[in-house]
């Protein structure tokens, strides 16, 4: 993997690596230099421009250049990884932790795609996609080749627009923001935030931790905290703890997938050793201030047979972080901007992205893998990588049918043993969501960006009955306007309107994605490289 151009990271020097990939047989060895390593496309103009570098993209980037296709990545990160192989800063010095590189498979990927031809534009955000269709088609489009999609990205050389042959959106997915009483107060984070501080920063983020949810993640960021030496007052899922019929129920979404379940098992007995209790059917049902202004305690409630909080249960424990763990939402933004065909997936966390068995998107030229498509795990992410490497290799013309089919085959066997154990962990640990409607009050914050609380909402949906879907209570409450582009609101709004009009979620809809879909300073859309 190489980079371009010279004030950016190198990405993996801990690992004796330059910057300078070593090329595979038969491929042109990387320059690192605008010069495309393969292919014959120009630093704007690759054969495959890949959004994300995480598991999913990393994969397929690494299967294009290994058969000679020129690709770009681009990530809003410094360095490659995504989520779970996320990895601290180069300058680092000191080794060990939960980095990426800790875990074996993700030392292989990081390894696999540092050693291929790929070139990498870190701290570089894509926030449109023009050419479409879609609104605000003639932006940037002078200089474009015709019959081109263009990515408008933003980074440390400033706006650059990529003309790829074909787009490869890899852009995962981000912890589920939950509305409740107290949410936004300073201390209540969410448990991949506080991962995200204590995989990439080495930074405990506090000194004594709450975690909550519903989510096993939150199992594993406080096993994570305990390792790197925080306070962990209580772990509480507002889940059932699993019974033995569910586990045998489970049995056959097991086999073959004993990996995941052992790394649970590894952080409960973290966990147990450092004596912290772990309570199953419980909640947060509010954070509450203390004497700064900041999170001072954390309100628990035991959870009904009807998943609403059990009156007279209500119990504080002190803390000054609240670590949140529901679940995760793709992040489909730039694909539904793009104008890619979705569709409502309550266990792959809402919206997610159509694709066909090649997971090509509905638009032409345009292909999705990983969480985009729905939220099922890291090795999911990989193998989809995989398969739309290999599809967009097709349609390059630089594999033929036949091949593809071939190398796709063990590739879509374990998919199929994947996606058993997606089901059954998005069964077991689903977001509790009649708890969580239970503890919204009228004064709970909705949007954060424009401060709509829930009172404002169904003050609005009273007053103009005919509103029914998202957008439309957009429009007239502004939730979801500013500037997190209604990414942390759009959940909590979606099952509010659906609660208060008697609709399933699926009805309500999803906002319509505008670019930029990430915020970029105003200069980037003056000067489009
Ligand atoms: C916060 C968090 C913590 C997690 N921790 C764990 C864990 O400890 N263990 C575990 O098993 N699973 C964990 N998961 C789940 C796991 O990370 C995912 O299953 C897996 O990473 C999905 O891979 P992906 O390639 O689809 O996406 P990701 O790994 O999310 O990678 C997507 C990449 O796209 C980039 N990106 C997104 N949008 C843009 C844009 N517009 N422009 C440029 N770049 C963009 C992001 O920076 C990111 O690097 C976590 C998920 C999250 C969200």
């Amino acid at each position: 993997m190489t980079h371009d151009g010279p004030q950016w990271t190198t990405p993996f020097p801990e690992d004796g690596r330059t910057d300078a990939g070593q090329a595979p047989a038969g491929a042109a060895p990387s320059t690192g230099s605008e010069a495309a390593p393969a292919g014959t496309g120009s630093a704007a103009e690759p054969d495959v421009a890949v959004v994300g570098a995480g598991p999913a993209g990393l994969a397929a980037a690494t299967v294009l250049a290994e058969h000679g296709a020129d690709v770009l990545v681009v990530d809003e990160q410094l360095r490659p990884g995504g989520q779970i192989y996320r990895q601290p800063p180069a300058s680092f010095t000191e080794r060990g932790g939960p980095a990426g590189t800790a875990i074996p498979a993700g030392r292989r990927l990081l390894s696999a795609a540092a050693d291929a031809p790929v070139r990498w534009w870190p701290g570089t955000v894509a926030w449109g996609v023009f050419g479409a269709g879609a609104g605000l088609d003639d932006f940037a489009a002078a200089d474009a080749p015709p019959g081109r999609l263009r990515l408008a990205t933003h980074g440390p050389a400033g706006t650059r627009l990529v003309h790829p042959r074909l787009l490869l959106l890899t852009a995962g997915a981000y912890d589920l923001p939950v509305p409740f009483p107290g949410w936004t107060l300073p201390g209540v984070l969410t448990a991949g935030g506080v991962q995200v501080f204590v995989k990439a920063q080495r930074l405990v983020p506090g000194r004594r931790f709450v975690l909550a949810g519903a989510h096993p993640l939150v199992l594993v960021v406080a096993a994570q905290l305990i390792a790197a030496g925080a306070e962990v007052a209580e772990v509480a899922l507002a889940v059932r703890r699993p019974g033995v019929a569910a586990a045998w129920r489970a049995l056959p979404a097991v086999a073959g997938n004993t990996g995941k379940l052992a790394e649970g098992a590894r952080a409960l007995g973290t966990l147990r050793r450092a004596r912290v209790p772990v309570r199953f059917g419980t909640m947060v049902t509010a954070a509450l201030p203390g004497a700064d202004g900041t999170l001072g305690a954390v309100r628990l409630a035991d959870l009904a047979a009807d998943d609403t909080p059990v009156p007279g249960t209500e119990r504080e424990v002190g803390a000054d972080v609240l670590a949140l763990g529901y679940g995760f939402v793709p992040s489909t933004e730039l694909a539904r901007q793009a104008g890619c065909a979705t569709r409502y997936d309550a266990a792959g966390g809402g919206w997610v992205i159509e694709h066909d068995r090649w997971q090509r998107a509905s638009l032409p030229g345009v292909y999705v893998a990983g969480e985009v498509t729905g939220v099922a795990g890291a090795e999911q992410a990989t193998a989809e990588g995989r398969l739309a490497g290999l599809g967009a290799l097709v349609e390059l013309g630089r594999v033929r049918p036949p091949t593809a089919d071939r190398l796709a085959r063990p590739v879509r066997r374990e998919l199929r043993r994947r996606r058993r154990l997606a089901g059954l962990l998005a069964d077991t640990f689903a977001p509790p969501d009649a708890a969580l409607a239970a503890v919204r009050t009228d004064d709970t914050v909705l949007c954060r960006c424009e401060e709509v609380t829930v009172g404002a909402v169904r003050a609005a949906l009273r007053g103009h009955p005919h509103l029914r879907t998202a957008n439309a209570v957009k429009l007239v409450t502004r939730a979801g306007m500013g500037m997190c582009q209604g990414r942390s609101c759009q959940p909590g709004l979606c099952a509010l309107v659906a609660a208060e009009t008697g609709q399933e979620v699926a009805a309500v809809g999803s906002y319509t994605a505008r670019p930029p879909v990430k915020p970029i300073p105003l200069t980037a859309l003056s000067d489009p490289g």
